[in-house]
């Protein structure tokens, strides 16, 4: 048996440049792995089958999750006859723009390749995770990556300097294909300075970081879902460094530089909104198993 980790992510940045000729949006983000992570249980089967348990009752169990998915195509692409069970410990708020899916996808992959033997690089755990979702490959890597393509093509940037994160997941679940469907850039004000922001991890510069966080799919989201903004001014009022939607939403995340003042945000969001709320860090690379 093996016991694997799946970390969620933000978005300190999410720009669309265009949409292309294959339907896909042309992305430029800068993603970052967070603490916050579901834990996947995987048993060797000698049967041949894949089947999936979790915590979460809504969750299919079948060809629909994201995990057996994934064990498919590992276990097809390498041929391999054993099959396994996968037991999801689900963390990670499900359709909240936290990459709860695919993160376990990239788990289930790396966590395969080791139970199996299969000997697979990293490089190619990512090409088989761009087949599964434009997320996974950057979930396989984790640290602080600009993801560009549809989101599957990856550069290591310097790690984030290390800081604490409060999550806010209202009650409304979204649909990242829905957020895409509907965008249009002229309904943006203001795009990412993505050059910007890198250079500030480069000098470690916390604060030029939080001042550059910008996610031009809030334009399509907080509109529908007004409470986004509510939040996102909350955590501001109450002293976060930066705050901002994650990926498609609803998730809005916080940043704080120490733990005592992510934690007073956290109780004062929690006594004023109706939100699930998280503190989590920053996970870098080298911390990555
Ligand atoms: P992203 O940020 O990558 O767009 P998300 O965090 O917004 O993803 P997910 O939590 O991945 O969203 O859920 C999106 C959809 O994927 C849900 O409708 C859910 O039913 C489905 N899904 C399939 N497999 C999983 C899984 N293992 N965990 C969570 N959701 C899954």
């Amino acid at each position: 048996m093996l016991t694997i980790k799946g970390n969620a992510k933000i978005n300190l940045t999410l720009d669309v440049l265009y949409k292309r000729e294959d339907g896909f949006h042309q992305v430029e983000m800068i993603m970052q792995a967070i603490d916050l992570a579901d834990e996947l249980r995987l048993e060797e089967r000698a049967t041949g089958n894949i089947s999936i348990a979790s915590t979460i009752a809504r969750l299919p169990c079948d060809q629909r999750n994201l995990a057996y998915r994934a064990a498919a195509l590992i276990k097809e692409t390498c041929q391999v006859k054993s099959g396994v069970h996968i037991f999801i410990d689900k963390k990670i708020p499900v359709a909240a723009g936290l990459a709860g899916g695919s993160t376990d996808a990239a788990s289930v992959l790396l966590g395969l390749n080791r139970l199996w033997k299969l000997g697979l690089t990293t490089h190619e755990l990512e090409q088989l995770g761009s087949k599964l979702g434009s997320d996974v490959p950057f979930c396989i890597k984790g640290g602080t990556m600009l993801a560009t393509g549809r989101g599957e093509i990856l550069q290591s940037l310097v790690d984030i300097k290390p800081c604490f994160v409060i999550l806010a997941k209202p009650s409304v679940s979204v649909s990242t294909a829905w957020v895409y469907r509907q965008y249009k850039s002229q309904n943006v004000k203001v795009r990412p300075n993505t050059a910007g922001v890198i250079a500030s991890l480069g000098q470690g510069d916390l604060v030029g970081v939080a001042k550059g966080v910008c996610n031009v799919l809030e334009s399509v989201t907080i509109p529908v879902h007004p409470e986004i903004k509510r939040l996102k001014q909350a955590m501001m009022q109450h002293g976060a460094m930066a705050s901002l939607m994650s990926g498609s939403g609803p998730t809005v995340f916080g940043l704080a530089e120490d733990q005592t003042k992510a934690e007073y945000i956290a109780e004062k969001l929690k006594s004023q909104c109706a939100a699930d709320i998280f503190v989590t860090k920053t996970v870098g690379r080298s911390e990555e198993v």
